[in-house]
């Protein structure tokens, strides 16, 4: 098959990154008779000191003329001064915004080489944590109107609107049931609804989307508990559908919790335009250019890219498969380094991949 990429590197370490993930890409087009082509746009530090803007209108044509992208990261101390409308970060949520991103997939993974670095005890460790967090992303209080600040009876008062309409829900949740088909077909719903309105209309219509999936196993959490169980034992979850402030924390909390910040891929989907895929770590900029950045998430957010984004299940697993043969080999970066394993740096990672690829 022939497919467009659209290679956003960004700022700090993701250049470096995603030349180790653009590089899996092409050994697995070669493996498998496909025709790849790599289109490298500007976004967020380096597009603003190129032409002043975090997001370049050249950049958005460019994504919407792919077949996918992929993304390194943004930011950097070099433009924390910049005004809030032309800081790094603008860019990622401006592409997204473009092309109406609405989902985002964040699988947090234990892999059993890495579980001394897993936050959790050991007991709680050894069940397993396989998850993945099914987030919306474009609605929720983030975007609700009204909002604002203003003077109420002499004080400041601020306020934010929580808002969702079926519409949103019910995108939101198939995409949440058709990744569950994928996997062990249980879907938990996270709300709020014994206090908030909006957390039951969430709730009815997860509901009524579900009878066009009978054969998934559908459970609702109210978010205070999902905050709780997923430190006591993670392995009773596999996909969780949240709205767009619950699952901002809690993608964060059920990532955080394997203990590799460097291992961890992401992607977010919309309806027809292509998909953005890349790690979720920052751009890391005190270990910039020193070939010490764990490249293992933004070469398994490749495998996300060619499963979700270009359609090709095989492909990905092979990416990680080979992924999972370099940690059995002992390979590590400086993030996470154990006694007795063989360090190696970002470039040194990701030649090793590429061999098993
Ligand atoms: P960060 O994720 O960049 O770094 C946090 C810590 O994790 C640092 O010590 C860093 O060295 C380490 N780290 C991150 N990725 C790593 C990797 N692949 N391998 C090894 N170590 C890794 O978060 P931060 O320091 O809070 O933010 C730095 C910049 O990144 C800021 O400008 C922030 O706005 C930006 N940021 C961008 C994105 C994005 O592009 N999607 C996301 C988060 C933060």
């Amino acid at each position: 098959m022939r497919k467009t990429i659209c290679l956003l590197p960004g700022d700090g370490i993701g250049p470096e990154i995603l030349a180790q993930g653009a590089a899996c890409l092409k050994a697995v087009a070669a493996k498998y008779g496909h025709e790849f082509i790599f289109v490298d746009a500007l976004i967020g530090g380096a597009a603003l000191d190129a032409t002043g803007q975090p997001l370049p209108q050249a950049t958005i044509d460019s994504c919407l003329g792919a077949d996918a992208i992929y993304l390194g990261a943004v930011g950097g101390p070099k433009w924390d001064a910049a005004a809030p409308e032309s800081r790094p970060e603008r860019g990622i949520l401006g592409i997204r915004k473009a092309l109406g991103l609405f989902a985002n997939l964040r699988p947090a993974r234990l892999w059993p080489e890495l579980a001394g670095a897993c936050l959790l005890r050991a007991d709680i460790a050894a069940k397993g944590l396989d998850l993945v967090v099914v987030r919306e992303l474009t609605g929720d209080i983030y975007y609700g109107e009204p909002r604002g600040l203003e003077s109420r009876n002499g004080l400041r008062t601020g306020y934010n609107t929580m808002l969702y309409n079926e519409e949103e829900i019910r995108r939101i949740a198939k995409i949440a049931f058709e990744t569950a088909m994928g996997r062990s077909k249980k879907v938990c719903s996270v709300d709020k609804s014994n206090v908030l309105e909006t957390s039951r209309l969430w709730k009815e219509v997860v509901n009524e989307t579900a009878m066009l999936y009978p054969g998934i196993e559908l459970s609702h959490m109210y978010v205070d508990n999902a905050a709780m169980q997923l430190v006591r034992d993670p392995s009773q979850f596999d996909v969780l559908l949240t709205g767009n402030i619950f699952g901002d924390i809690l993608s964060d909390e059920a990532t955080v919790i394997t203990g590799s910040l460097g291992m961890l891929p992401s992607a977010s989907l919309g309806k027809a335009n292509p998909g953005l895929f890349e790690p979720i770590h920052g751009s890391a900029p005190d270990i910039a250019g020193t070939d010490q950045a764990n490249p293992l998430a933004t070469i398994l957010s490749g495998a996300m890219l060619l499963r979700l984004g270009l359609g090709m299940p095989e492909e990905a697993q092979c990416i990680e498969n080979a992924v999972r043969e370099t940690l059995a080999a002992g390979y590590r970066t400086p993030d996470i380094m154990e006694k007795g394993k063989v360090a190696t740096g970002c470039k040194g990672m990701g030649q090793e991949v590429l061999k098993r690829i």
